[in-house]
């Protein structure tokens, strides 16, 4: 940790303002693909998290009863000015986590999506009554928001992510209190700031920068009655057993490790099309990047011919730079971590395909396309989520077999098949343990109206983030049964 003058320290966004942090560390934040140092975030402290519980309280008894329809309408405002600035947006995305224009654009879009989903909180909070469950006696269902929630979030989606949370938590009355990741936190700064333009009321949204303690703060002061945190798996664990100890509402999504299959009878450019998308988009920092391929023994060897001139043809550099496809990882030690997991690769006996330490690394913190064949479930790469571009490719005689093999991974976030063959589909889609499945495509990330829902190591709670999942983990029910006595005529 170095300390640096011209560098802008950033502040917290609590009650509607920004304030300087008490702390005396601070981290830097890297530009991942100059390794230039663009600004220094606070690692606010424990105090600063109990301040910004007070606020959110303090907010939340006004915000839960401002109608329903004029919550929404703020998320109106905020989807249109989101819309705006979307290029910007984009922008910082790449700026601080280096995935290109393209990708941050759609990450961009996908946050926005999350905003209109929560702007229909006047459908979506609606309860549900009968008017005859006895004689006379009817009963209603009324949703209510929890009170003060709080957002821990990963680098890797520094937008869509926070929006997973924040916005259907407010839409529902909630207040909130985000704590993105240290590494990715010029993102959020803009997004505090749009709120703000927006017109949501002071202290119905902060913001506080840090590392564990402030996670620490969240989890265990009174006022938090719900945390969402997306993140990896230990950290997820951890989060979600203090969390729940404390007696709150948590939702932890963490690590993958996503298995695809390519059967005989698929399209095999589209699939290595989409595979080398999943496996080294975003620098294959994604929860749902492509990370071993099975592919059926007739087809591999075309495949994997395919794969690896499609490997040869990506273009590495700056996320900034026209056409540049795969930027770098988010920092020197993921950079190290991952060239570490190639050696032991390596050394545990598998295949180098395609050795991406070969390519320029040089500038920035990048790894090129890596593949390795001949993995097997031993082997310390098939097991861990190395968050980075490395792809193992494993040959099996057919879908059974695949499958077999991918559910004896302890995470089960995605899986994908590429396949023309509806038996084939059906079975995958019986027999795969995963949440969330791909078929004939690459990423199959869930869009806001359906739960984003891991399984397995891959998740830790009962209601998953987005869709009717989350309407139902940012409100609680009251439950009226009332008896009205038929009224007399004479
Ligand atoms: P991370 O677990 O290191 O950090 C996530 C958050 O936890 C950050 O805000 C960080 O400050 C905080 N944190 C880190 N260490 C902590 C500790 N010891 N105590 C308390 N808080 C701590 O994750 P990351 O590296 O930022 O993100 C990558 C991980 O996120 C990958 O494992 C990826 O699969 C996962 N992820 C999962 C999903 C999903 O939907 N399942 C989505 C995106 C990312």
């Amino acid at each position: 940790m170095t300390v640096l003058t011209k560098v802008r320290k950033l502040k917290n966004f609590i009650n509607g303002e920004w304030v300087e942090s008490k702390t005396t560390q601070y981290e830097d934040v890297y530009n991942p693909a100059t390794k230039e140092v663009i600004a220094q975030v606070p690692l606010s402290t424990k105090e600063e998290v109990d301040f910004a519980a007070e606020v959110a309280q303090k907010a939340f008894e006004t915000w839960k009863n401002v109608p329903v329809q004029k919550r929404a309408r703020i998320l109106f405002n905020y989807q249109q000015l989101l819309q705006k600035n979307q290029e910007e947006l984009a922008r910082l995305i790449t700026l601080e986590n280096g995935k290109n224009t393209s990708e941050a654009l759609g990450e961009v879009g996908r946050g926005i999506e999350n905003v209109e989903f929560a702007a229909g909180a006047p459908t979506l909070m609606m309860g549900d009554s009968l008017p005859n469950i006895a004689t006379d006696v009817e009963a209603t269902n009324y949703r209510y928001p929890i009170g003060v929630v709080g957002g821990i979030t990963p680098f890797n989606f520094p937008m869509m992510v926070p929006c997973w949370m924040f916005p259907m938590a407010i839409a529902m009355g909630n207040s909130f209190i985000m704590k993105p990741s240290e590494k990715t936190p010029l993102l959020t700064e803009k997004l505090a700031d749009l709120l703000a333009e927006a017109g949501l009321p002071n202290g119905v949204f902060n913001l506080v920068y840090g590392a564990h303690d402030v996670v620490n703060g969240i989890l265990d002061h009174p006022n938090v009655k719900a945390i969402s945190f997306v993140g990896s798996q230990p950290v997820g664990e951890y989060v979600y057993k203090r969390g729940s100890e404390n007696l709150k509402r948590v939702q932890a999504l963490t690590g993958a490790k996503n298995h695809t299959t390519v059967l005989k009878d698929a399209d095999l450019d589209a699939a290595v099309k989409d595979v080398i998308a999943s496996a080294f988009g975003s620098a294959g920092e994604r929860c749902m990047a492509c990370a071993v391929v099975t592919v059926e023994d007739e087809v591999a060897d075309k495949f994997m011919a395919k794969l690896k001139e499609a490997a040869d043809n990506v273009k590495m550099g700056n996320g900034l730079d026209d056409g540049v496809f795969l930027g770098p990882v988010i920092r020197e030690e993921n950079q190290k971590r991952t060239l570490d997991y190639i050696e032991k690769g390596i050394n545990e006996g598998a295949t180098l395909v395609r050795d991406g330490r070969k390519d320029d690394l040089d500038g920035g913190f990048f790894v090129g396309p890596t593949i390795f064949e001949g993995v097997t479930t031993d082997m310390t790469i098939w097991k861990d989520e190395i968050f980075a571009p490395v792809l193992s490719v494993i040959r099996v005689s057919n879908l059974k077999e695949a499958v077999e093999l991918a559910n004896q991974s302890e995470f089960a976030n995605g899986a994908c098949l590429f396949s023309t063959n509806a038996s084939s589909i059906r079975y995958f889609r019986e027999n795969i343990d995963a949440g969330m499945l791909g078929i004939n495509l690459g990423v199959p990330a869930p869009m806001a109206f359906f739960p984003f829902s891991g399984w397995k190591s891959s998740f830790y709670g009962t209601l998953h983030a987005n869709g009717k999942d989350g309407v139902d983990f940012y409100t609680r029910k009251k439950v009226v049964t009332a008896r009205y006595a038929a009224p007399k005529f004479n």
